[in-house]
């Protein structure tokens, strides 16, 4: 595995770091709302943001409760999203709740606004997003989420959660792949 690794994108302990900032901005804004006397759910797109949200969580104080969505993408093992379809249940009763989405990459924006819709529609009493990646592609208007954590350039990375073909998930740091192992 380490082998196929071409370079290091962003290592753990930057990741660390900026996970810890991020968590402790959304507490923070948790918190000046008022929020956490009310409920908070926050509901990760898997499986690419399992690892973030694990470290995520642990930096909020609140309260809060989990809510895990699935998307299935028609697409190539290192492609982005073509067509989208929910491919779990979207967890039920969202209406009053404090909801943040939970994503690991912000690439066309397809996913988010799909997953973004469908819980609008049980009527939130709030509802924001979390990426821990945007990427940026020359060119295109830049797409919004209330918390980021980098912006990448246009490349296809892996590890942190992130895969390729469902491999390398568990690589500790943010990294692209060799070409001969794409
Ligand atoms: P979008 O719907 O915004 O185009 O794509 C978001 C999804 O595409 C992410 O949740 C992720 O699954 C996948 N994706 C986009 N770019 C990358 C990338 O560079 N690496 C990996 N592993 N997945 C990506
Ligand atoms: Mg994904």
């Amino acid at each position: 595995m380490q082998s196929d690794i071409e370079k290091i994108l962003y290592d753990r302990n930057v990741i660390a770091q900026r996970v810890h900032d991020l968590g402790a901005k959304i507490a923070q804004d948790l918190q000046s709302n008022q929020i956490d006397a009310a409920e908070i759910v926050l509901v990760p797109i898997l499986t690419g943001s399992i690892v973030f949200l694990a470290d995520l969580i642990r930096h909020l104080p609140q309260k809060i409760r989990i809510g895990v969505v699935s998307v299935r993408s028609y697409h190539g093992k290192s492609t982005s999203s073509k067509d989208l379809a929910l491919r779990s249940e979207i967890p039920q009763s969202l209406a009053g709740k404090h909801v943040i989405i939970v994503d690991d990459i912000l690439d066309t924006g397809k996913t988010l606004a799909l997953v973004t819709s469908i819980i609008s529609e049980q009527n939130p009493a709030s509802l924001k997003t979390c990426v821990l990646m945007r990427k940026r592609i020359p060119g295109a208007p830049e797409l919004q989420a209330d918390y980021i954590g980098f912006d990448i350039p246009d490349e296809f990375v892996v590890g942190y959660g992130l895969d390729y073909d469902d491999y390398y998930r568990n690589l500790p740091d943010i990294v692209t792949l060799r070409p001969d192992a794409l």
